[in-house]
């Protein structure tokens, strides 16, 4: 370890800029630790933490403008546990994917693993470029991530024109969710996790449900088929719709959820969100564009996510950059560890103040005047 100290009026103030966990707001924190801690350590079957977990719902529903019959639906387990609840209690049949990244190719392997279903249609695309799968008959659940976030790339949520009347759009919307516009109407499953965009702490699951998810899972579960209890979307959607979850929660995080829901929806909800990570991202990728030794590593402007940047860098070592920024405080901007590339990744959830990324900009400008070979 070289001592390479960053002065200090260069430094972001907030050095947290993980794709997730990721930075959680200090007022988050002191509803845990003041305002909200008589809430910790209470029985989650009583009415003051079933108030919490309606607020939530509550928050979300104001947050993505619920579309009539639509439901929040929550239960523990993040993202990872919904695709098997997905696999369990969803998919019908077949499912078809658009893998292009970690996320999105960890659903679709997931469900070519299960045995009760057929082999999924899957379409591919390299990291750094997305696709969304395209129609095919006799699917009845097409699946893609809104925001791949092991990528930094960003892909339209867009009903799949042509697809079989009644097949459900079951789109990850993990670390886009609260930080990049979406209609929810163009999807019958939107689900997340909180430790991304909604600045709280991993564990939980959350899925907005279309009338027509609903009566899906429904249909499944009066299926002779074996779905375990924690695995029931069925069992979600009725614990949910009393406020409850069917084991316990983490109590923490829906404290800091409901905290951060508040926060996005007093500010001006999804287009605040959205005009924020639109102006720290745009401020990023000025930069790399800017840089003689950066890059932007998602060549299609479009595809550019506003939310997660990933900068591929020439001739200087990325992971050393990562390193000397790590030791100065500015955390997390190494990139996702199965990707592989000479690059950073930066997240820039709604929590990050965009003057924070121009820090972390000059900072890396800085470092490299200093280690560039
Ligand atoms: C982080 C992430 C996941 C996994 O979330 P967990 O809550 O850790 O299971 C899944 N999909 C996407 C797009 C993610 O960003």
């Amino acid at each position: 370890m070289t001592e390479l100290k960053i002065p200090a009026d260069l430094l972001p103030a907030d050095g947290r800029f993980g794709s997730g966990p990721a930075k959680i707001r200090p007022e988050s924190i002191k509803a845990l630790a003041v305002d909200r801690a008589d809430l910790l350590g209470t029985s989650h079957r009583q009415a003051p933490i079933r108030r919490l977990v309606a607020e939530v719902k509550e928050g979300l529903a104001t947050l993505f403008a619920l579309p009539d019959g639509y439901q929040v639906v929550l239960g523990n387990g993040g993202s990872t546990l919904f695709w098997d609840l997905a696999i369990a209690s969803l998919i019908r049949r077949r499912s078809a994917h658009g893998s292009f990244g970690e996320f999105s190719a960890k659903f679709a392997a997931a469900a070519a693993a299960a045995p009760h279903l057929e082999d999924p249609a899957v379409l591919f695309a390299e990291p750094g470029s997305i696709v969304v799968p395209a129609a095919v008959p006799g699917v009845d659940s097409y699946a893609w991530a809104h925001n791949e976030t092991s990528t930094g790339a960003i892909a339209p949520v867009a009903r799949v024109q042509g697809a079989d009347e009644d097949a459900l759009m079951i789109i990850d919307g993990t670390s886009a969710a609260g930080g990049v516009q979406v209609d929810v109407a163009e999807s019958d499953v939107y689900y997340f996790a909180p430790q991304k965009t909604f600045g709280s702490d991993g564990g939980l699951w959350l899925a907005l449900l279309s009338p027509a998810a609903l009566d899906r899972a429904a249909e499944i579960a009066a299926t002779d088929r074996w779905i375990p209890e924690s695995l029931s979307l069925a069992t979600a959607i009725d614990n949910s719709a009393k406020d409850q979850t069917l084991n316990t929660p983490a109590i923490a995080t829906l404290i800091m959820l409901a905290d951060q829901l508040r926060w996005l929806n007093d500010h001006g909800g999804l287009p605040f969100a959205a005009a924020r990570t639109a102006e720290s991202s745009t401020r990023l990728y000025d930069w790399a564009e800017a840089s003689p030794v950066a890059t932007p590593f998602v060549a299609d402007h479009a595809q550019r996510s506003p939310v997660v940047g990933t900068i591929d860098f020439t001739g200087v070592d990325a992971a050393r950059i990562a390193a000397v920024l790590r030791e100065n405080g500015v955390v997390d901007t190494e990139p996702y560890r199965k990707l592989g590339r000479n690059q950073l990744r930066v997240g820039m959830y709604p929590n990050v103040d965009p003057d924070d990324v121009s820090r972390l900009c000059r900072c890396i400008d800085w470092i490299l005047e200093r280690v560039a070979d």
